[in-house]
């Protein structure tokens, strides 16, 4: 991927997307495609067809996806797989189609069994039932990664599929009803302090354990793997350490300085128990997270403020 290569970041305006454009243009690439929703729908083949045919672009980095938390995938089941099947298939098709060098899909972690064996290793991928909340997003998710697999096999392209675990960071979404866990609870405990508030509340037990990384890590991560990765299997991202959510929502309270109390909502789901990844694979091809969570949230923090 010279620094003339043309580029399509699909997405570019959500949280990865911006993230990797961020960087393309830090490290000089100088024909980055962008397109917003409004100047392509990606939902449209027609239209994602006369784009790929006019831009012609060399690399895809494939970070266009409907994506919400716990809340937003267990009430609007139906968007989520219906929107990531059709945008995926598009892309995916359309890059094969005018001859892409070299394609990344982004999937997630949820594609993995509910009670995977922990540290998650890709190969556990379809080796268990799904969590319920967000399987039919995660099976998109899987869909797309045997799309490429099987491109790749029956046609011999180069599209490479890598799993990220729970993302936060720049340009997240602060909408407490499809956001995920870290932006929500900046966002309520924020608004707490504000108003004087005794209490927030924070959904579920306070019990699961996830892994938060950087966007800009992921972003970075990702374009060491388009350069160096040539493999059909996937690649988990991640840092390699998980918190739990009572912990998160206290180290986001001490970044904020808020000095109610944090009650837990055990009528809210907890979704899995646990989602941590085994980033050995990454690791051993010579890529590390750089940003601790304390620095990641109080440059969320600082975002949020600014937004
Ligand atoms: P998940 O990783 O797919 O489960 O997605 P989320 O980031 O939405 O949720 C992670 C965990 O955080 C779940 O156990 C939620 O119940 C918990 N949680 C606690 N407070 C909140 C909140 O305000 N919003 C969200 N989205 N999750 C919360």
């Amino acid at each position: 991927m010279n620094k003339h290569a043309k580029i399509y970041v699909a997405g570019h305006r959500g949280m990865v997307g911006s993230a990797i454009v961020r960087l393309l243009k830090t490290l000089g690439h100088t024909h980055i495609i962008e397109k917003t929703h409004a100047e392509l729908d990606l939902t449209d083949h027609n239209a994602v067809r006369s784009f790929f045919e006019s831009e012609h672009p060399d690399y895809v980095f494939m970070a266009a996806a409907k994506v919400g938390g716990i809340y937003a995938n267990n009430t609007f089941p139906a968007d989520f797989i219906y929107t990531n099947l059709t945008i995926q298939n598009n892309v995916i098709y359309e890059s094969h189609r005018i001859g892409v060098k070299k394609l990344m899909f982004l999937g997630s972690s949820c594609i993995y069994p509910k009670f995977a064996t922990q540290p998650i290793d890709e190969s556990a991928l379809l080796t268990g039932a799904l969590e319920p909340t967000n399987e039919p997003y995660a099976i998109a998710k899987i869909a797309g990664i045997v799309l490429c697999q099987s491109f790749n096999r029956q046609y011999g392209t180069q599209f490479i599929s890598v799993m990220p675990t729970n993302l936060y960071g720049l340009n997240d979404n602060y909408d407490l009803k499809t956001s995920h866990v870290l932006p929500a609870l900046i966002r309520k405990i924020h608004e707490a302090k504000v108003a004087g508030a005794k209490e927030v509340e924070v959904w579920g037990t306070g019990k699961p354990l996830r892994e938060f990384l950087y966007a800009d890590d992921l972003a970075d991560a990702c374009v060491f793997l388009m350069h160096t990765y040539t493999d059909s299997s996937i690649v988990n991202i991640g840092t390699g350490v998980d918190i739990t959510i009572a912990d998160l929502a206290k180290e986001i309270q001490d970044a904020i300085g808020f000095k109610g109390r944090l009650v837990f909502n055990p009528a809210q789901p907890d979704g899995t128990p646990r989602k941590l990844l085994n980033v050995s694979k990454l690791t051993s091809l010579g890529w590390k997270a750089k940003t601790p969570l304390s620095r990641g949230i109080s440059l969320a923090y600082q975002d949020y403020l600014n937004s």
